[in-house]
């Protein structure tokens, strides 16, 4: 069966989200640990990890991912830095007891010039977080759209390199591929595509993707998500990832605004259903 998930709100509590993407017949899913805008690290007790797995358990939903705080910056060598990492490690070792597979990171961005300097605080930084945390967890780079860091498979591919870890794999966001004119819209540049990333990343790599429609037009620069079907992608990316015999056993999670704006919905997912062949 394909896997097709959402992004969904804790709100209320963590073994929430499970309830909701179950309410709209969502089978995987994937949450913030704690509130994306802050640093506030979660923590919970006994009794919220135990009806966290077993909402998951009964209602059977997995895989299930964290996406790491939106001010994460891992090329940052100052308090943002330090911040960023202690925010992964809280993360990642919480991860294993709640049965999360692991985080998926938008690196951060280098503030102006890309230096040799900066570069190395990045791959230094990740380094710390996979030798602080548990060895079940991952950290999931995901493609960037906006000029940060990790807009091309040649970029990632060179940070997956030189981190050098098992535990690295790439979440690709269908968006934010569109935004750097990565155009999957035939067989033909999808297969392009897969064989570029084994080339520079390792097929093995690819862990999961984010499917979202984009406000933008093709190599636009901006990374602005849109339902399915009503962006400038379109329709047929979605159906030939869904049915490609190289892709359509991967999870692909929604990170939509949602028909009525309150955010990954019944109908993006149903959209997508209607898709599978
Ligand atoms: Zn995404």
């Amino acid at each position: 069966m394909t896997k097709l998930g959402a992004h969904i709100s804790i709100a209320g509590g963590h073994h929430k989200a499970i309830e909701r993407i179950n309410a709209i017949k969502g089978n995987c899913l994937q949450i913030f640990s704690s509130s994306p805008r802050g640093w506030n690290f979660v923590k919970l007790d006994e009794m919220q990890i135990q009806l966290f797995n077993e909402s998951k358990n009964n209602l059977r939903i997995d895989p299930i991912y964290f996406h790491a705080s939106y001010l994460v910056n891992l090329a940052d060598d100052g308090r943002i830095g330090h911040l960023s990492k202690q925010s992964l490690i809280n993360e990642l070792n919480l991860a294993p007891l709640m049965g999360v597979k692991g985080s998926i990171v938008h690196l951060g961005s280098y503030k102006g010039e890309a230096t040799p300097k900066k570069y190395q605080t990045l791959t230094k930084n990740i380094g710390e977080i996979l030798e602080k945390t548990n060895s079940n967890s991952l950290f999931l780079i995901e493609n960037a759209g906006n000029r940060k860091i990790g807009q091309t498979l040649e970029e990632i591919g060179q940070i997956v390199k030189d981190v050098g870890s098992n535990r690295v794999k790439v979440c690709l966001d269908t968006c934010h591929l569109f935004s750097n004119g990565y155009d999957l819209r035939s067989d033909r540049q999808l297969e392009e595509l897969l064989l570029k990333f084994d080339k520079y990343i390792g097929i093995e790599k690819l862990e999961l993707w984010h499917f979202n429609d984009s406000r933008d037009p093709l190599n636009s620069g901006r990374d602005r998500h849109e339902n399915i079907g009503q962006g400038e992608i379109g329709l047929e990316e979605f159906r030939i990832l869904l049915n490609h015999p190289k892709t359509k056993d991967y999870p692909f999670i929604i990170e939509t605004p949602g028909f009525d704006g309150e955010g990954p919905d019944k109908k993006n997912l149903d959209i997508l259903k209607s898709l599978v062949k």
